[in-house]
């Protein structure tokens, strides 16, 4: 069993400029998004790996990791980041995550089997309803 911290987007260095938060609004309509949150999640539950997705506006690109560490590098033109929890009992956003969202102002939504989770830039926590 993994623990809460173990989800380490943590390793993401905080060297951006920072601007203003990014909303979160009108992101889950976009047919690129929709697409990677049935990938991770498939993905996710077939080989129990965890998989990113980075945002940005006019597209995204997956990264893998294995542990329970994904690793990325940081560049502005990010507006979100997708990644999974694979396993059960850990759906919702980590501190880690929390921090990321906060840190970065991006959303930082969690993947899991079942669930959506959304950290918004404010740090406000909310399941989604897909
Ligand atoms: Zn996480």
């Amino acid at each position: 069993m993994r623990s809460l911290l173990s989800c380490s987007l943590a390793t993401l260095a905080l060297l951006t400029e920072l601007t203003s938060p990014v909303s979160d609004k009108g992101l889950l309509s976009r047919h690129d998004v929709r697409e990677a949150i049935v990938t991770i999640r498939a993905d996710t539950a077939k080989e129990h790996i965890e998989v990113a997705a980075l945002v940005r506006a006019d597209g995204l690109d997956y990264v893998s990791g294995s542990s329970g560490d994904i690793d990325f590098a940081w560049e502005p033109g990010i507006i979100a980041v997708f990644h999974s929890h694979p396993d059960k009992g850990f759906e919702r956003p980590s501190s880690v995550d929390v921090r990321l969202a906060t840190g970065m102002r991006i959303p930082v939504y969690v993947i899991s089997v079942k669930e959506l989770w959304v950290v918004r830039p404010d740090g406000t926590v909310e399941e989604v309803k897909e």
